[in-house]
């Protein structure tokens, strides 16, 4: 594919950064569009564009189709000025998607994960990133690895991730002293979050939460076109919210959690204890309910358990849409019924109206979230520079 940036993406300059993100956002534009959209002066979008269309990154032609007289010039993003690599983590496997400077997938690729030891999975996370860096054909601008889990982006610290079983890694600062490139880390909700209201089904929303159902329940809130991170990290842990039995305990430590009534491993072990039939998987679980009795009950209890959180985030935060996904919509229609039922009770008032989208997505989809995660970071300028740039001076 090959990528050419003719210089630095001119980051310190807060303008060209604003006017940027608009175009990105809006798509071609002339510099009066420009203007009008982020209240910059007619002076000020010519100054902060120079740099840009030195640098490569905007383009400039007549607009198509122009009318008659003076022709408009158009500005656009160029897509090859940069390439990204974003890579999902998961129990087994290494995800990984290149994609260019506009978000667009270009590429992607699995590479099987056999120990969740942090250098098996730092050296794996490495592999998977070169592969798509040679895809590129060039040097990529910026990496993103996410991992479910209390992950602080500014440090680039996985505080606590259960299913690899970590504490304090400093994955970002390791990924980046393997592979030499800037590198951000970030919990795969808010990656998945990120690219949904940047690219996917949640363009357009001035308030988002995504909601993801299966082994865990996570939750992505964007607020006026940001992912909420958290002051700590911890935010949207909508799978922690006690509106389940007050005597069931959860793996937090907390009782009576959203997670330990309604993620499949609680929805496994409650319906082998209701039926007395040893199961192991949440498809087990579901063919047994399929046909009613105690096991229908307990799908029953966890849909309307799920309905109560999805109607306290939007009682709390007010979304134009919520986009329920995850591995767990296989089993959904089980649910589905019992969601909206206990949803439309406790949503207050004019709440209810939020729009509730099922979109499935692919682990591909999730290793996206990331790449766009990595081209924020890049476009923002964010911390991993300076690590990197301290490493090199040591
Ligand atoms: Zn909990």
């Amino acid at each position: 594919m090959g990528s050419t940036p003719n210089g630095a993406f001119p980051r310190r300059n807060p303008a060209s950064r604003t006017v940027f993100s608009s175009i990105l956002a809006h798509g071609p534009s002339s510099r009066g569009d420009v203007a009008r959209r982020t209240g910059l002066s007619a002076a000020s979008v010519t100054k902060s564009v120079r740099p840009l269309l030195a640098a490569g990154f905007l383009l400039e032609g007549d607009a198509a189709g122009g009318s008659v007289g003076r022709p408009v010039r158009e500005l656009r993003v160029r897509p090859e000025a940069a390439w990204f690599a974003g890579v999902k983590v998961t129990g087994n496997e290494v995800v990984g998607t290149l994609t260019n400077l506009s978000g667009v997938a270009l590429a992607s690729g699995r590479l099987p994960l056999r120990s969740p030891r942090v250098r098996t999975v730092v050296s794996r996370i490495s592999a998977a990133v070169r592969k798509l860096r040679d895809r590129a054909g060039g040097e990529l601008a910026a990496a993103c690895v996410a991992v479910s889990g209390e992950v602080e982006r500014d440090t680039g610290l996985v505080r606590f991730s259960p299913f690899l079983d970590w504490r304090d890694v400093p994955l970002a600062e390791l990924v980046e002293a393997s592979l030499g490139i800037s590198t951000v880390v970030e919990n795969d909700v808010r990656a998945l979050t990120l690219a949904e209201s940047t690219t996917g089904a949640g363009v357009g929303a001035s308030v988002l939460v995504v909601v993801t159902i299966g082994t865990g329940i996570g939750c992505g809130i964007v607020v006026d076109g940001r992912v909420l991170s958290g002051a700590h990290g911890v935010v949207g842990e909508l799978g922690h919210i006690p509106l389940g039995d007050p005597a069931t305990p959860c793996y937090c430590g907390g009782h009576g959690c959203v997670e330990a009534v309604a993620a499949d491993p609680a929805i496994v072990r409650r319906v082998s204890q209701a039926t007395g039939v040893p199961l192991s998987t949440i498809a087990e679980a579901a063919e047994l309910a399929r046909s009613g009795g105690p096991a229908a009950k307990v799908f029953a209890d966890a849909g309307a358990t799920l309905g109560r959180a999805l109607a306290t985030v939007a009682n709390l935060v007010g979304p134009d849409r919520i986009i329920v996904s995850g591995e767990g919509l296989a089993v959904y229609d089980l649910f589905a019924e019992h969601v909206r039922t206990a949803f439309v009770d406790q949503a207050y008032g004019s709440a209810v109206e939020c729009t509730m989208v099922l979109q499935p997505h692919s682990f591909e989809d999730w290793a996206l979230g990331a790449a766009a995660v990595a081209r924020d970071a890049f476009l923002r300028g964010r911390a991993r520079d300076a690590v990197g740039a301290s490493r090199l001076s040591r």
